[in-house]
């Protein structure tokens, strides 16, 4: 175990540094975590925790408070949002009866894994937002906004998806966008409601809804495609009317879940590619990346929280095994970049054929209804590269 007595800086309390942060406090390193808001919170949204990353958090011993923040996803339904019809269901529970799919608010997440972390030993320190990060030195330098000035040997960065430490390692890239936009809200949930997500398809735009908190919320993301810019970033409110309008064309149910939308937030859907440098060794010092700072993804998939959990198990694992250098570097992207590159990918893919417009949209509903009537296992087969891939049963020594 190499990281014995070894300080670790790591930036962001996120899902990837807070998941990091315990990994390796649990291997011996004496680990802060510097982050820019005044206090742990989460915005109000929901989150899907898919088996790949469930495995992470139970490796972290965090098993138990999972099952308790979550309600288990007994499967996924893909529908006309037009008539509301089933296209095609995934039953989870019963084709794949020992993974699981949590469905859980973002907040219940964060508050977990930074009651993990602390009871790790892990210092969370609230207020320091990093402005500058430099790595011409011999260790990595960091300035926050407040005008303190650190200079750790070991820095990973978790800060998400305007990264300084992504920047300082790989230049910055503009983003794209991906002219889509995407409502959040939170309402409400329908006694009795099952634990499904479901996936409502029109023309140009989706809307994806599931239940939280044992039932008493449900969660909603609706995306549109549209030619008008908006900014990047969780903190836009706009107005409930906006989302009505654009789902008025859809079914009933989800006109009724809209009607009860009120705190509703908008933002823009932009790409950003894979980073191509996800850390350096310096002469006394070493720095990478994790998480959306890496591979921000499209949330098409419901992936970014889940790779973030993936990257953060398999880094701290090298860096016990080979310390931090160039053989931990090699193989942490190595182990990392294709997956995740690969995952981004098919999020990107998602938004195409949810949104297809006739004749091709009936031409594709009816081969998936039919298609799933003749092998109902087939479509989360597909899928089994991403969902069974388990990052806690390899080694990495
Ligand atoms: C609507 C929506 C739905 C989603 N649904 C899912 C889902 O169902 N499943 C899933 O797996 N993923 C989902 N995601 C994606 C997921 O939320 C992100 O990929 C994940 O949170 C990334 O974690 P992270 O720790 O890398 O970054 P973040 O969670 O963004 O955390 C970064 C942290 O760093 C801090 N920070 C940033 N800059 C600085 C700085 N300069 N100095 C100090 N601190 C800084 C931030 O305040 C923040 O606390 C969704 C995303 C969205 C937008």
């Amino acid at each position: 175990m190499r990281l014995k007595g070894a300080e670790v800086t790591v930036l962001g309390a996120g899902v990837a540094g807070l998941a990091l942060a315990r990994a390796l406090a649990l291997q011996g390193a004496e680990v802060t975590v510097l982050e820019q808001a005044e206090a742990i919170r989460e915005v109000g949204a929901g989150l899907q925790i898919t088996p790949n990353g469930a495995t992470v958090l139970r490796a972290l011993g965090l098993g138990p408070a999972l099952e308790a923040a979550s309600m288990r996803s007994q499967g996924v339904e893909l529908r006309d949002g037009l008539d509301g019809d089933p296209v095609l269901a995934m039953d989870l529970a019963k084709l794949r009866p020992g993974m699981g799919w949590h469905l859980l608010h973002r907040a219940d997440l964060i508050a977990l894994l930074a009651d993990g972390a602390r009871a790790a030993g892990v210092q969370i320190r609230l207020l320091q937002r990093i402005e500058q990060v430099d790595l011409s030195g011999a260790r990595p330098r960091l300035r926050s906004q407040q005008g303190a000035e650190f200079t750790p040997a070991l820095l990973i960065g978790a800060d998400g998806l305007h990264s300084p430490l992504r920047a300082a390692l790989n230049g910055k890239v503009a983003p794209f966008f991906t002219r889509q936009v995407a409502w959040r809200c939170v309402i409400p949930c329908e006694p009795g409601a099952r634990p499904v997500a479901e996936v409502h398809m029109g023309p140009g735009r989706h809307l994806v809804s599931y239940p939280l908190r044992g039932g008493s919320l449900r969660n909603i993301v609706a995306v549109e495609e549209r030619n008008r810019w908006v900014e990047e970033g969780w903190n836009t409110r706009d107005d409930p009317i906006s989302l009505r309008l654009a789902f008025e064309p859809f079914n009933p149910r989800v006109r009724g879940w809209l009607e009860q939308a009120q705190d509703v937030w908008l933002w823009g859907l932009f790409r950003h590619p894979v980073a191509e440098h996800w850390g350096r060794v310096l002469p006394e010092g070493f720095a990478a990346i994790l998480g959306d700072a890496a591979h921000p993804t499209l949330p098409f998939l419901a992936q970014g929280a889940n790779m973030a959990l993936e990257d953060a198990w398999v880094l701290a694992e090298l860096l016990a095994a080979h310390g931090p250098g160039d053989a931990a570097l090699a193989a942490y992207r190595a182990a990392r970049a294709d997956r995740c590159a690969r995952i981004v990918a098919a999020a990107n893919g998602n938004a195409r054929n949810y949104h297809l417009s006739s004749p091709l949209r009936d031409v594709a509903h009816l081969a998936l209804r039919l298609g799933s009537r003749i092998a109902p296992a087939a479509p989360l087969k597909r899928f089994d590269w991403l969902y069974a891939h388990d990052v806690t049963a390899q080694r990495y020594g």
